[in-house]
């Protein structure tokens, strides 16, 4: 654990493989789950509303299909480098409580044992026991405990920039062409309303996705991804349509 967090060099010893290994929790989807939603969210809203907006003030497919395919590329790269960038300073944080985690180990083994019989205790063992606990723990793994009991980290959650970044960039970029296809497809006279309607389809679809990987109930997740999209291509259309009066 402490390895797939701190890296291969903090001299971390091998853990015993998770005792759930048949029945995975749904927990540990957290940091890909989350990255794939957003950058398939963001891909299909932010490229809807722009080639929704740019239609309204000028719907050849000239314009559609640039704007469209502008609105793709620079999307899914800003959600890379933004993911990678927020995600690296998780991992970087938790690296930085890790290494102080170890120092003060080596400082002080004993009161670092105690702490953590009083972590037991607070969660309802006897005295007696989350000593007895701490003290087995501390023999089997000092470092793995403090990380997993003190810090709260574990390694299904554990902060992985590169996962988070090509996860999103690749859900954007897939997503996002469903709305870039529907225009290329859309007769020139109804590009809005073609786009508008796949995409809200889409993202009912991404909601129902979503919250089957979470584990959470349909409609809620559902309702929430379609209103906001549909908001965002709303107001965007109406920017567009302005431009569109101004040129
Ligand atoms: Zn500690």
């Amino acid at each position: 654990m402490c390895a797939a967090i701190a890296g291969a060099n903090a001299g971390c010893p091998e853990l015993a493989p998770s005792a759930h290994s048949d029945d995975p929790h749904l927990i540990e989807r957290v940091s890909w789950l989350r990255a794939a939603v957003m950058g398939a969210n963001d891909g299909i809203v932010s490229t809807a509303s722009i080639i929704v907006g740019v239609a309204a003030a000028d719907p050849s497919p000239r314009a559609v299909l640039i704007a469209g395919g502008a609105g793709l590329a620079a999307g899914a790269m800003s959600m890379a480098a933004g993911e990678y960038v927020s995600v690296s300073s998780q991992a970087d944080l938790e690296g930085a409580d890790i290494a102080r985690e170890q120092q003060a180990l080596q400082e002080d083994p004993e009161g670092e044992e105690a702490e953590l019989g009083a972590i037991y205790e607070e969660r309802g063992l006897s005295a007696e026991t989350a000593a007895l606990v701490a003290r087995e723990l501390t023999q089997h793994d000092a470092l793995g405990a403090h990380v997993r009991d003190e810090l709260g980290l574990s390694e299904g959650q554990a902060a992985r920039p590169l996962l988070a970044a090509v996860t999103s960039a690749v859900t954007f970029s897939i997503f996002a062409s469903i709305p870039l296809i529907a225009a290329v497809l859309a007769p020139q006279t109804s590009v809005i309303s073609v786009v508008v309607l796949t995409t809200l389809f889409a993202l009912a679809a991404l909601g129902a996705l979503g919250a089957q990987a979470g584990g959470a109930a349909l409609l809620p997740a559902t309702v929430r991804v379609v209103f906001w999209g549909g908001l965002a291509m709303a107001v965007t259309a109406a920017v567009g349509s302005l431009f569109g009066v101004a040129v």
